[in-house]
């Protein structure tokens, strides 16, 4: 019987797929603000265990269609590595559309255009990209370890195919550079492709709080109305190359916000403004 190593996470829209862990931890697990991978110790899964999953998730769901792989970042594995596994599963699994996982900038870096196009010919067609921030100081005070440019660069490199979904963490910022957060955010996304972009609110879970601080220590929260400033800030910003469906629905958020960008960009920004009046009248 097939147990998984945790914890284990994985993006909501993943929810119903099968998950498969091919590395355990994150590669990078520095980020200041993330305690996800805390406890483990990053780990590449031999090949033999990976098959061994496969086919006992094969077994019971023979139709299975999307499969996402585990843990913090898949793509830290070998090219070789992945595209073997991707093999496996398309045998594994015939009916196979869509493999995801989550992905770096560094992980992108380190790749090739030439590995990522493999990839994507072997079905690694969708990967999940935590932005945060685009601004410089603030990378560098949440210990992201790239910065802006490393950012459009490592987007860039996506081959057409391979589809990108995006987050940002409203908050981020504190009071300080909530500006510049903002205009850096948008100016990556107005100069990239993406095609999902989420905004997350910052939420620092209790073993994250003391390292977040410390390398932050100008750091002053924002409030509902103030993040949800900053939510429209950003969305009057932001001009994509093509379509984007944009989502604001993870439990994190104060205010649910769902479309497409840049069509539905004045309907989201007239939701915002009806829940500004509203908490700025509650207050009262
Ligand atoms: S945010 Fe992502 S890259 Fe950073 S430590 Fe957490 S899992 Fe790793």
């Amino acid at each position: 019987m097939m147990t998984y190593d945790y914890p284990l996470f994985r993006p909501p829209t993943e929810a119903d797929n099968i998950i498969i862990q091919v590395t355990l931890g994150c590669s990078y697990n520095n980020c200041s603000f993330c305690s996800m991978y805390k406890t483990k110790k990053y780990q590449k899964r031999s090949l033999e265990d990976i098959y061994e999953d496969i086919v006992t998730f094969a077994a019971s769901y023979p139709h299975a269609h999307k499969i996402f792989l585990a843990d913090g970042d898949a793509l830290a594995l070998p090219t070789v590595t992945l595209v073997k596994i991707l093999q496996y599963l398309q045998t594994s699994f015939v009916k196979l559309r869509r493999v995801s996982t989550y992905a770096s900038a560094q992980n992108l870096l380190e790749k090739s255009k030439q590995d990522l196009e493999l990839l994507q010919k072997n079905r690694l067609n969708l990967i999940y990209f935590g932005i945060e921030t685009g601004n410089e100081i603030v990378l560098s005070k949440i210990t992201k370890g790239v910065n802006q440019s490393d950012i459009i660069k490592s987007l860039n490199k996506v081959p057409k195919g391979m589809k990108i979904s995006a987050t940002v963490i409203l908050g981020i910022a504190g009071v300080k550079y909530t500006k510049e957060h903002i205009i850096d955010i948008a100016y990556i996304i107005n100069n990239t492709t993406i095609n999902y972009l989420s905004t997350l609110q910052l939420w620092l879970e209790e073993d994250a709080k003391d390292n977040f601080y410390k390398h932050f220590n100008d750091f002053t929260p924002l409030n509902d109305i103030q993040i949800l400033d900053e939510q429209k800030r950003f969305l009057e910003l932001l001009n994509p190359t093509s379509k984007i469906i944009f989502r604001s629905n993870h439990v994190s958020n104060a205010l649910h916000l769902s479309g497409t960008l840049p069509k539905d960009t004045d309907k989201l920004i007239s939701q915002l403004d009806r829940a500004m009046i509203y908490l700025e009248r509650s207050k009262t």
